[in-house]
């Protein structure tokens, strides 16, 4: 099979369709010819994005509940959050790629393989792309991978898990209130490392309740299950209730850089470093770099390097923090619950987006312990 394209995408998942869906934008009249690879169909709820932001975003018409009354708790303090102009959001992975292939199932030049990549080959323009089912030789201005590969560790690295349960439950009896969302609650035990819960609830009978660890490795199953299980009896007093959906997940949070472009191949989504290293967050992130990679496709730049993952002051405190955490020095439960104590909430949203400048940084960096932290910068930027 001999084929050429504009642009090949393997990972039909959030980053590889984020980015097809803005190529598409800027191509309504579907001149580019784009080839489409994912080892699976993308038919199924695998996993729900929840992310902040102001105004309406692009993905608005696919977005299932917002929240604008945030709480955040530890054992000591319950806090409504001073959010701003965001609204926490929450998007089903589901509706997402419904919405997605609706418009890229109507789009004559888009072709799908269903098959595992494993191995890409690149030589002069040419990819030899070997897949479970066959091999493909093909050419293409660009190809897009979201395949994720995991990274080397090393002694400068500092890695975490942040490994996650959801329950989604329902109840006969209305328990909650739809209006308002538990953003982070730290009154659970935090034996396992930084441990807290989310409430989300999406009707007063119906809420997804997630278990939430950063740690060096997940747990044991029945681990997550007894601790929402005790959550929801003991703190959200509720007994009675049925399990509709479960979602687990794991989230890489590491200071390793992932390269964007190797080997013929940029990486984009968690694969190319789309993941926020302090917090795990990643959708917003993959939304602004298939901007920029949309853009830059669209003005004709055919060398993309020049897109970076995030501002290196940004990965300097995202990695200053997974030190702080990996060595010890201070728990999830102390840094977030001193941050939320004393920065309004839009102020650290603005920050864990990366979009602060170094004047609104100082108030959020400086709410830190300055000997842990400093110590900690100290020897991130000498090490
Ligand atoms: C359960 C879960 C919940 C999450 N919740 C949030 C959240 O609330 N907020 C947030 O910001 N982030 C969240 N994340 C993190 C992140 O946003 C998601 O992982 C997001 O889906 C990453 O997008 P991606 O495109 O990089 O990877 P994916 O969405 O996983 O897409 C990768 C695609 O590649 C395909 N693929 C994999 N291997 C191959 C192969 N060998 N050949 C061909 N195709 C292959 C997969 O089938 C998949 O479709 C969550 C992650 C998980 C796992």
């Amino acid at each position: 099979m001999t084929m050429e394209y504009d642009h090949i995408i393997i990972g039909a998942g959030c980053a590889g369709l984020s980015l097809l869906m803005r190529i598409m934008d800027n191509d309504p009249g579907y001149t580019k010819k784009i080839l489409l690879i994912d080892k699976s169909k993308k038919d199924t709820n695998d996993r729900t994005w929840c992310f902040w932001e102001k105004d309406s975003g692009y993905f608005e018409p696919v977005v299932y509940k917002q929240w604008d009354h945030l709480i955040f708790r530890n054992k000591d303090l319950s806090k409504t959050l001073d959010t701003g102009a965001y609204q926490y959001k929450m998007i089903r992975a589901v509706d997402f790629y419904n919405y997605c292939f609706d418009r890229i199932n109507k789009a004559p030049n888009i072709e799908i393989v269903y098959s595992a990549v494993e191995e890409i080959r690149f030589k002069n323009g040419w990819y030899t792309i070997q897949t479970a089912a066959k091999t493909m030789e093909v050419k293409a201005g660009f190809l897009f991978s979201a395949v994720y590969r995991g990274f080397p560790k090393t002694k400068s690295t500092f890695s975490l898990l942040q490994h996650f349960k959801g329950w989604l439950i329902e109840t006969d009896i209305p328990c909650f209130d739809p209006g308002q969302a538990v953003f982070m609650d730290f009154s659970v035990p935090q034996q396992w490392g930084t441990v807290f819960m989310y409430v989300l609830p999406l009707s007063p009978d119906k809420a997804l309740i997630e278990y939430t660890v950063f740690s060096a490795s997940a747990l044991l199953p029945e681990q997550y299950d007894d601790a929402i299980r005790n959550y929801i009896t003991a703190q959200l007093k509720v007994s009675d209730f049925r399990i509709a959906a479960t979602e687990y997940g794991i989230i890489p949070m590491t200071s390793h850089r992932f390269p964007f472009y190797k080997d013929g191949v940029y990486y984009i989504g968690t694969a190319g470093g789309q993941t926020k290293a302090s917090t795990g967050y990643t959708f917003q992130f993959i939304q602004k770099q298939s901007v920029q990679i949309a853009g830059a496709l669209k003005k004709g730049i055919t060398d993309l390097t020049g897109i970076q993952p995030a501002r290196s002051r940004f990965r300097l405190y995202d990695s200053i923090l997974l030190r702080v955490l990996s060595e010890n020095k201070m728990t999830g439960e102390e840094i977030f619950s001193t941050l939320f104590k004393k920065i309004p909430a839009k102020k650290i949203f603005r920050f864990l987006d990366n979009e602060t400048t170094l004047a609104e940084e100082f108030p959020i960096l400086n709410a830190m312990p300055g000997g842990i932290f400093g110590i900690a910068a100290m020897k991130q930027i000498f090490s």
